[in-house]
Order: C-alpha cells, then structure tokens, then sequence
C-alpha cells in the first residue's frame, strides 16, 4: 500500500484460508464483526462439515427440494447461470468429484479411471432444479453436491466491502485467501501482488494496482499434490473429471464485484489464453492477467489497473489476439 497513513492489519484463519483486513483506523471491534459476518457466511455455505445450509441440500439429492435462506439460494442461482453457460468450466455440481479426489485435504490421490467416470455422471449442472418462488434447491440425483468453493470467497468479499460502506468505511482491503477486494484509494491505489508460481510465498511475478476494485486469482499451485512424478490441482475439467490441463499457472480477474472475478477465474481457466481474451472482449469491466507455463504474463486489457512486471525470468505481452 502506497500511502503515508498508517495501516492496521487484523488476520484470523476461516475457510481454511487467511483472512486479511486491512483499515486506516484502529477498531478491533469493526475487525471482530466482519470476523463473524464471514463466519455466519461460511456456517451457510461450507461443505467441510456435516451441517450448513449447503449440505442440507446435498444430504437430501434425490429426495426432495431443500427450501435455504435468499443470500445461499442466490449464490447458488447464480452458481447454476455460470454452469451452464455453453463449454462451461465452472460446475457447481462438481461436488461428488472434488470429495473424491480430495485435493488439498489429507489423503489426496488418483481416483481409479472408473470411479471418476461414474461420479461424472452425478455432477450435472441442469439438474439442480431451482425453485425461485419456494426459494428451494432440488438435486435429482441421489449421490449429487452442490460445491461453492469457486465461487463463495467471491461473494463473501463483495458482502464484507459492503457491511464496510455501510460503517461509514471508505478506504480498507480484504483478502479471502487469494480473493482480495478494495474499497478506495490512497496516493495512487492499493498494491496487490501477483505471485510466482512454485516458488517461495513471497515471491511476485508482479503488481497492481487498483482502485475499488477486486482482485481474485486462481492458480494450480496452491492446492495440489503429486503422485508417479504428475501435479494434481484443484480446478476440475467438469467435461473430463482431471484437473484442467492447459497453458496456465494462474490467472488474476480484476472487476468490480469479487463475485464476478471468483467466477471468471474459472471460466478463463477452462478457455485459455486466446478464448479467454476472445471472451473478454464483451466484458469491458473484467480484465484478465494471465501468468503461462511458459513464464509470460498476458493482460486482456489494462484500462482498470496498472502492472508492473518484477520478476526477469518473465516476459510481459498485451492482448495476443
Ligand atoms: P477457485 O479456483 O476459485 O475454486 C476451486 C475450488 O472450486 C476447488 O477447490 C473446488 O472446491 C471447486 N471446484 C473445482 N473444480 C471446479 C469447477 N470446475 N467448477 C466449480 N468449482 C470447482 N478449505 C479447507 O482446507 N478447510 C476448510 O474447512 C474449508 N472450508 C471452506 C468453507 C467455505 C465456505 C469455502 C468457500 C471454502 C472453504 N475451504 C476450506 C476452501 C475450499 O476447499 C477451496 O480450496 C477454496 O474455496 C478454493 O478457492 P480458490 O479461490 O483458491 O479456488
Ligand atoms: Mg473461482
């Protein structure tokens, strides 16, 4: 952060992620109730335990609809918009396969051939049914999951900045482990690094910097393991039940809402490079930085950040296509 103004950092560990919240004023107070409104969020929407709104829903695939409070039927309705847009990466159905391959979690390995072709079959975006009026989610397979674990920081970031607006707060940053959203600006805006993949925590490709922006990135090197000399990591080909194999370690949204970002983050890990930045093209207010295997950092556009390249083993380019 390039300011003269001190800055005050609160942490805690929630989603099994750091949490970061950054203000310009000392309040231990204001930092515990965005502390808990992240923990309400998270008690609604975590698959990693038996019981939330979420796993209500899943407990009951192929048995009945499942009526849930409007912030998680909206999260989800939207979940659904994204999953089923045509060649989709993102899947909020993915949830019997991210449990079975349990990437991250202890006990992570290959999944026989078989098993990941019959739980494909139970992770079909159109059948989970929406009721808007009942405000009920129905998944008609028993063996189905709803999964928001692409999705849900996003959201989270975006409910945070705005209980932060509504405390009359007009400059701070939360980061959701890797889902960072801003509010305001000082001298010049707030500076985000980009991480180098596979390398020390410390290490950056780059920086931003954005005003009231969020920044979300998704990378194959930060949940992952390796077995037989391969990496496993954690965003799924919902077409293939692998891990999405391409040209890219990471990719950073910059956009308004952290929802939009948390999404397009895996839409564009599914399309690559050159689809992605095809696909932008038509979202102006989303920006996309791309950091390839083969050491380049690509940006879809530069009109809402600015970048600069701090590692010399990469080479910068704009827009490829
Ligand atoms: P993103 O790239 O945005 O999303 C990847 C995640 O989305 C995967 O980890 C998987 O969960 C899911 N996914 C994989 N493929 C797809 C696909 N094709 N389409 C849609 N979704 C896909 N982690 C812990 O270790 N312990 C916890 O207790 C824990 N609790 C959590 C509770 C909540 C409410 C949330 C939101 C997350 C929690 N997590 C926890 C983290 C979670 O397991 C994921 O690792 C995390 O959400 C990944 O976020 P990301 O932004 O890094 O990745
Ligand atoms: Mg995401």
């Amino acid at each position: 952060m390039s300011s003269t103004h001190r800055v005050y950092s609160y942490s805690a560990v929630l989603m099994g992620s750091p949490i970061l919240l950054k203000l310009f004023s000392h309040d231990e107070m204001l930092a515990s109730r965005v502390f808990r409104l992240i923990r309400q969020y998270e008690d609604l929407l975590t698959v990693n335990r038996a019981h939330s709104e979420v796993m209500n829903i899943n407990h009951a695939a192929g048995q009945h609809a499942v009526v849930v409070s409007r912030p998680v039927y909206e999260l989800i309705r939207c979940a659904k918009a994204a999953s089923v847009l045509h060649d989709s990466a993102f899947n909020l159905a993915i949830g019997p396969l991210v449990k079975r391959w349990k990437i991250g979690f202890h006990g992570d390995r290959v999944p026989p051939a078989e098993e990941i072709a019959a739980l494909l079959a139970r992770t079909s975006p159109q059948e989970v049914i929406l009721d808007d009026e009942a405000g009920s989610v129905f998944l008609t397979r028993p063996g189905m999951e709803i999964d928001l674990g692409a999705i849900a920081k996003g959201y989270i970031a975006d409910r945070v900045r705005d209980y932060l607006h509504k405390e009359g707060v007009t400059e701070g940053l939360i980061n959701l482990g890797g889902n960072l959203q801003t509010l305001g600006a000082r001298e010049g805006g707030w500076t985000v690094g980009v991480k180098k993949p596979f390398d020390l925590p410390e290490a950056l490709v780059g920086t931003l910097q954005v005003e009231n922006r969020s920044v979300v990135t998704s990378g194959t090197y930060e949940r992952y393991f390796e077995q037989d000399g391969r990496r496993y990591h954690h965003i799924l080909n919902p077409s293939t039940g692998y891990p999405l194999d391409n040209e890219l370690d990471s990719v950073t949204i910059v956009s308004p809402d952290s929802l939009d970002g948390d999404i397009w983050t895996t839409l564009i890990f599914g399309m690559g490079v050159e689809r992605g930045c095809a696909a932008l093209r038509a979202r102006p207010d989303i920006e996309a930085i791309f950091v390839t295997r083969a050491k380049e950092v690509i940006l879809s556009s530069m009109n809402h950040f600015r970048f600069t390249l701090c590692d010399e083993d990469y080479r910068l380019t704009d827009n490829i296509v």
